[in-house]
């Protein structure tokens, strides 16, 4: 039997990112340590393909997650998609990944669970687990286990057949392994700071000072809340 020699997986930490919070932030410490990764990848959003246009432009949103991973040197940033006019699929950047990066190298796709539980809405989402694992983080509010028996039928069928049993699985292959971790559970939301700072109220303890100063610099947040 041939035993295929274990690669550190790279991470890859898509999201609209208006604004990054600590609940980004730990998701992907999280996915770092839990599941030995060499490095975890922001990769702002261009234009959305399931939500409303950012508030934030795509350069303030990309300057924010800068701020906010300049202190981690496992954390990289990735200006691919944001600046992309038109809708971006993960599915595509997954393709030119995996073409830098090459065939072995394991890739992980990191989800929160709410993102997860729409995968199947995704466009070629079948395509993702060819190209990389899926490493699904528990979100407050939307646990995992008694959301998936009413999950899409497809997605479902999906996650028991690829589930497991641990992240080092993620690296024995270069792709298409699911992995549900927990975290200490963040209860923050970009919706809820934009929310907060339309009120006039503190974001304190639930962002990086830095990505605060940037908002209240740029009047960020400031108009019509949504
Ligand atoms: P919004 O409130 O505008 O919908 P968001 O806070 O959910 O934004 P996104 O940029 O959409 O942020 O999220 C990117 C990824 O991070 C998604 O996979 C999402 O599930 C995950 N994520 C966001 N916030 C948390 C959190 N508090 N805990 C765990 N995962 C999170």
């Amino acid at each position: 039997m041939t035993v295929r020699q274990l690669i550190r997986p790279v991470g890859i930490l898509g999201g609209t990112f208006d604004p990054i919070h600590y609940g980004h932030l730990r998701l992907a410490q999280e996915a770092l340590e839990q599941c030995r990764m060499r490095r975890v990848r922001f990769i702002p959003s261009g234009t959305p393909p399931h939500r409303l246009p950012a508030q934030a432009t795509p350069q303030q949103r990309l300057e924010m997650v800068r701020l906010a991973t300049a202190s981690n040197p496992a954390f990289e940033v990735d200006e691919r998609e944001v600046f992309r006019a038109g809708p971006c699929y993960s599915v595509h950047t997954l393709e030119s990944l995996r073409d830098e990066l090459g065939a072995q190298q394991p890739l992980c796709l990191l989800l929160g669970s709410d993102a997860f539980l729409q995968l199947h809405t995704w466009h070629q989402w079948g395509r993702l687990l060819q190209l990389a694992h899926l490493v699904v983080m528990q979100r407050p509010g939307r646990p995992l286990g008694n959301a998936m028996e009413e999950a899409d039928e497809a997605l479902r069928a999906e996650y028991y057949a690829r589930l497991a049993p641990s992240p080092q699985r993620l690296q024995e292959q270069p792709s298409g392994a699911i992995v549900a971790l927990e975290m200490p559970p963040l209860d923050i939301a970009a919706t809820d700071i934009r929310r907060r700072t339309a009120e006039r109220r503190s974001t304190q303890y639930l962002l990086p000072d830095s990505v605060a100063e940037f908002i209240q610099k740029h009047q960020l947040y400031t108009h019509a809340y949504r």
